[in-house]
């Protein structure tokens, strides 16, 4: 399938992107992309936060940490003590399928903005599972041939809103030149945005969409330790181990003491 140009800025976005934070942004799939672009406060700021109720004595930063400092953050995680872990916050820009977003948005303690196919028309870029997202245990559950289809049935229905969609264009322009219709005003046209709402019905699950997820770590922690589970779906698995891989590299002592609490919990 041609790729749209639309398509084609995002790919070469998220190649600046991952030679501008090599840690900290990666692919994911066969289009889909992770970035850990912006996080604010650290290990102090858990431990300042929930001093506030005991003691004056502040941290700067890590490196002033003492056993005392360190156990305080092991108490907390292991304590479910959870407030102090809100103070800390994560934003991540995700280029997944619309399918790992309806999970995704389950996570309802956060924020989200999405790429909207009401403003613009959609991504021509779909996902197509790899032979290992569509094994289980080894055994292929889709054939080759099986996954030609599924390609082609994508295709034609991006092929369809595509043609659709320059067809309602050319008619609107026609009607326009005619005076049947009052030609765009400034700002959004209406006849298109409407156009673009009615055959994004069509698109499937698995296109591509661009959200940012702005959340607290508590909230990160519950989607972590939720959707790194193998019980989860392999796809949001994928970015759920991606993300905490991240995250760890940019709090490496909290991420140490959280892998501590799983295994002793018997998790991860
Ligand atoms: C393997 C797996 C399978 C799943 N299958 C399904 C499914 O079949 N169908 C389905 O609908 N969902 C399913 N889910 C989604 C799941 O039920 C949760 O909605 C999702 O994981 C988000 O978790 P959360 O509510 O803890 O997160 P958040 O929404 O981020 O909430 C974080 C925490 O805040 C608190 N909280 C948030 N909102 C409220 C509230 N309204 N009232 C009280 N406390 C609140 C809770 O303590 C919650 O744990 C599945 C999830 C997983 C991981």
């Amino acid at each position: 399938m041609d790729e749209s140009d639309v398509t084609r800025e995002l790919r070469q976005e998220m190649e600046t992107r991952i030679r501008l934070q090599p840690d900290y942004a990666q692919r994911v799939g066969n289009f889909g992309f992770l970035e850990l672009e912006e996080s604010w406060g650290d290990e102090a700021t858990i431990i300042n936060t929930a001093r506030v109720s005991t003691t004056n004595r502040r941290v700067e930063k890590l490196e002033d940490f003492t056993d005392k400092e360190r156990h305080l953050l092991y108490h907390l995680l292991s304590h479910n003590h959870g407030t102090p872990f809100e103070s800390v916050h994560f934003r991540w820009r995700i280029i997944a399928p619309i399918f790992v977003f309806r999970q995704w948005m389950r996570h309802r303690i956060g924020t989200f903005n999405e790429f909207s196919q009401r403003y613009r028309k959609p991504l021509s870029a779909f996902y197509i599972p790899d032979t290992e997202a569509r094994s289980v245990d080894g055994f292929e559950l889709l054939t080759e041939e099986q996954m030609k289809r599924y390609q082609q049935i994508i295709e034609q229905t991006h092929a369809f809103y595509r043609e659709t969609y320059d067809e309602v264009c050319g008619r609107l322009e026609e009607a326009e030149s005619s005076g049947e219709i009052k030609a765009g005003q400034s700002g959004r046209n209406p006849y298109r945005g409407r156009a673009r709402e009615l055959l994004r019905n069509v698109m499937p699950v698995a296109t591509y969409s661009d959200v940012y997820w702005t959340v607290n770590f508590r909230s990160l922690m519950n989607f972590f330790n939720l959707r790194r589970k193998p019980d989860a779906q392999y796809e949001i698995r994928m970015f759920a181990d991606a993300g905490y891989e991240m995250f760890k590299r940019r709090l490496p002592l909290l991420g140490e003491t959280m892998d501590r609490v799983l295994k002793e919990r018997g998790g991860a």
